[in-house]
């Protein structure tokens, strides 16, 4: 390929151009605007109560109390929609970062950009696995093949070719390496104009979502029954079919679990946005639930647990091998020369790869005044390597009258074989390749062939009568961070397995030095020969997978799965994609990766670092602990909500919440699980316990009965205090705002109580700082608001208490935080429950 780079548009040409025809985006799959937002909230139930309510309330001539209750329904519009943006501009960032990026060339040097800032002129460079971010032209291509099944249903890859062929938005590289010149984007694509939409970030349903789901249903279900009942109980009891409709709607505004969907993806949109800068991307939003489930985590060697920067670290010629450490400013020995002089120009002119960037490095530096070099000679023909044969070769012509030289390298076994070696040259090649693998280097052969003059080239490499030159070790160190997050791992039973291309004997130093457990070493051909049974029953004590091609990746999750584990894996290419399509939680290199393996993933990688695997997963433990806790507190604060609705009037006393009152509390509720719940840090133990096991349940019946006694408790501490008011002959309106204080301040102790299973008193830094101070700060201002300024307290059918008695039931309700913390540690001696 001509390695020659157009200069492309300037930076400002781009800009100007960016401003005038708009972003490259399809605008099929519209952003949800505030009007489609405030559009969802006017059909929620909840809405549809406040509004009932209010209709009652004027059918019944009580304009003034249908004015304030339409005020709240703003207020508590005017909230939901906030929070909505708020999820919303989470998830609008996440999707921008994973959607598809560009190459481009501009000013004369690429830059990588997000897909939707290509302008109409950019000249973009096209490489394998690729999405195409526009329509445009191909002007350069080396076996570059697209997979347009997207727009034509053709699954065959079509072969492009420069000046004549073309390029569409949307479609796939599957192989080769190119450059385009944008000639339309957006809607002006092929694909815009078809109207199709590629795939985006998805908030797919998941086990979580489902349970909750049921949850809200059942919660709704008896809600509407029990709703009816007392609108009729009321009727008979009281009289009067519009207040006893106004109790009924009351306790139904009490019941309605309208939180807890929207706690879910509250919880999931900030968490990934939590995650996001671990420098982790969540794709798929229920990869979240999904991480704190992991037990098996396979990932790559090279790049994810290494550093994938090459150094040559040892050279072996004959008999003698050479320790580059050792060699330090001298020159390198004559008969080294041959051997690094293959290694280059079986490179490639520009390498990519880590391992041709350090030979040509090491040639640079030793071979720099030597006759070893060759930059007038023209590369002719390339041999690539295939899982069959892990050996590439080039064939370089230099003068014409010369015969064509052929350099090759590639794995020791593959070499051996394309050299024919006799028993003997093979095992002490065998013998140098272990040595220096088992050092932890990756070890490979290089060979040498001509070629006869205008000769027909062969078509495979086995068809060169190739000679064997030697063997040479590249050092690929270690990631700094890995053994800890790999201790980490094991601390919170998460099995960690090495997967890769390279040598057994390599993989097993690396994995050693990883603290992955290399006794067990499973290659690919072994792999092969086993069908899914023995598979599954093998895979139980490997650690290390060596010499896998790409599509065993598929097996060996697959065979995973089979025994019941939650896999989550890593990969950067396009033979990825199935592994990672098909694990829990596929995992994808951003910076490595294809956009085929990005767009397979549920995760991307920023930075292609084992440990931000872990710290992802650590926080998908503590995201599903604090939504536990979220919920088990906004089930325990309905509780009371729905005992003072119904109570008050089977034990004959004077009804104490309306409408108004519930559209408080819902607005103290929301704001309070959100806010403060989300942040929590988790517990220190979070990663010292196992995996949760899918089958667990996000509120299992400890957490739901506990929830249930949290409530119990409140109701009865409100409706003791309410007695307790009235038989002292305190007014009616005067005793239902103390019983309000009571109601709230316990609401609020509640999260203190229900931010952990654990006693309170044994938790460090529990106290008041951040989110949780807000919160309960703002409440307890807007409770003074409602109880203490008579304008205010007369809207909500309240009279001002004496500052005495508003202290005393402020002190009740702080006082349920013992019985909370009591009722807790009871519960807590009779089942230890856990989280995450
Ligand atoms: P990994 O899982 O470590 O990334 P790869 O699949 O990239 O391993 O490589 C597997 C083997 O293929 C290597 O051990 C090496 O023998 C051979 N190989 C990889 N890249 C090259 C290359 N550029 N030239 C020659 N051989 C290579
Ligand atoms: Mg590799």
């Amino acid at each position: 390929m001509n390695t020659e780079f157009p200069t492309g548009l300037s930076a400002a040409e781009a800009a100007r151009r960016r401003a005038r025809e708009g972003p490259n985006e399809l605008g099929v799959e519209r952003r949800r605007t505030v009007t489609r937002i405030a559009l969802e909230v006017v059909r929620e139930p909840m809405f549809l109560l406040l509004l009932g309510a209010g209709a009652i309330y004027l059918a019944m001539g009580d304009a003034h109390e249908a004015v304030i209750l339409l005020g709240f329904v703003v207020i508590i519009m005017g909230v939901s929609i906030l929070q909505e943006m708020r999820t919303e501009h989470a998830l609008e960032a996440l999707r921008d970062l994973s959607s598809p990026r560009a190459l481009v060339i501009r000013d004369g040097s690429p830059n990588r950009i997000a897909g939707r800032d290509v302008v109409r002129g950019d000249i973009l460079i096209l490489a394998e696995g690729d999405r195409v971010p526009a329509d445009g032209v191909v002007l350069q291509a080396h076996e570059l093949a697209a997979d347009e099944s997207m727009l034509t249903g053709e699954s065959e890859a079509v072969d492009k070719h420069p000046e004549s062929d073309r390029v569409y938005a949307g479609t796939l590289l599957v192989r080769g390496q190119g450059l385009m010149e944008v000639t339309a984007i957006g809607t002006d694509t092929e694909l815009g104009r078809i109207g199709k939409s590629l795939e985006r970030i998805d908030a797919q349903a998941s086990p979580l979502h489902d349970e909750v789901g049921r949850l809200t249903q059942r919660l709704a279900l008896i809600g509407i029954g029990v709703c009816v009942a007392l609108a009729l109980l009321y009727r008979a009891l009281r009289g009067g079919w519009m207040d006893g409709l106004l109790a009924g709607i009351t306790l139904a505004m009490g019941i309605l679990p309208q939180e807890f969907p929207v706690i879910m993806i509250v919880f999931f949109a900030l968490g990934a946005r939590r995650i996001a800068r671990q420098r982790v991307l969540t794709r798929r939003l229920n990869a979240i639930e999904t991480l704190g489930e992991t037990t098996v985590l396979c990932v790559d060697k090279t790049g994810t647990l290494t550093q994938n920067r090459m150094a040559v670290a040892a050279l072996a010629v004959g008999e003698r091998i050479l320790e580059v450490r050792q060699l330090g400013t001298d020159a390198l020995p004559e008969r080294y020369h041959e051997l690094l002089e293959y290694a280059v120009l079986a490179s490639e002119i520009d390498p990519h790869d880590p391992m041709e960037q350090a030979f040509h490095r090491f040639a640079h530096d030793y071979l720099a005044s030597t006759e070893h070099l060759h930059p007038d000679w023209s590369l002719a023909r390339e041999y690539e390597m295939s899982p069959e044969l892990l050996a590439m070769s080039h064939l370089w012509q230099g003068k014409p009258a010369d015969p064509a030289v052929v350099a090759s390298k590639g794995a020791p076994e593959a070499i051996a074989d394309l050299c024919h070696l006799d028993d003997a040259g093979r095992r002490r090649m065998d013998r140098q390749a272990e040595a220096l693998a088992d050092r932890g280097l990756r070890v490979l052969a290089i060979a040498k062939a001509t070629s006869g003059r205008g000769a027909h080239w062969p078509e495979i490499q086995h068809d060169f009568d190739f000679e064997f030159v030697g063997l040479v070790g590249l050092a690929d160190p270690l990631r700094p961070e890995v053994p800890e997050a790999v201790a980490e791992c094991r601390r919170a039973g998460i099995r960690v397995v090495m997967i890769t291309g390279d040598h057994p004997r390599t993989a097993c130093a690396i994995a050693t030095a990883a603290g992955i457990d290399g006794d067990v070493v499973l290659s690919g051909a072994e792999l092969a020969g086993l069908d899914a049974g023995e598979r599954a029953s093998r895979i139980a004590s490997v650690g290390v997978f060596a010499r896998v091609t790409p599509q065993q990746k598929l097996d060996i999750v697959e065979a995973f799965k089979a025994r019941g584990d939650v896999v989550a894996m890593t990969g950067d290419g396009v033979n990825d994609a199935p592994a990672l399509k098909s694990a829990h939680i596929g995992i994808a290199m951003g910076k490595r990766g294809t956009d085929v393996a990005r767009e397979a993933a549920s995760l991307v990688l920023l930075e292609d670092d084992f440990s931000a695997i872990v710290a992802a997963i650590r926080l998908g433990r503590r995201i599903f602990a604090n939504l536990r806790q979220a919920l088990v507190y906004t089930l325990a604060v309905h509780v009371p909500i729905v005992g003072l609705a119904v109570l008050p009037l089977i034990f004959g006393m004077p009804v104490i919440l309306a409408p108004i009152h519930i559209a408080f509390l819902e607005l103290v509720i929301d704001p309070a699980c959100s806010v403060v719940f989300e942040a929590q840090r988790g517990r220190d133990d979070l990663m010292a316990q196992p995996p949760r096991t899918p089958a667990e349940r996000l509120l299992p019946t400890v957490q739901l009965v506990f929830s249930l006694i949290l409530g119990a408790l409140t109701t009865i501490v409100c409706l003791l205090a309410y007695r307790e008011f009235l038989v002292r002959g305190t007014a009616l309106e005067v005793a239902r705002a103390l019983v309000f204080v009571v109601m709230v301040v316990a609401n609020a102790a509640l999260i203190f109580s229900c931010r952990s299973p654990d006693p309170l008193w044994r938790r460090a830094g529990g106290g008041l700082s951040g989110a949780r101070a807000w919160v309960v700060g703002s409440t307890l201002v807007a409770l003074a608001g409602v109880t203490l300024v008579p304008q205010i307290a007369a809207a909500f059918a309240f009279q001002v208490p004496s500052p005495v008695l508003w202290a005393a039931a402020f002190c009740v309700g702080i006082g349920t935080l013992a019985l909370f913390e009591v009722a807790k540690t009871a519960l807590n001696a009779m089942h230890r429950p856990r989280t995450g």
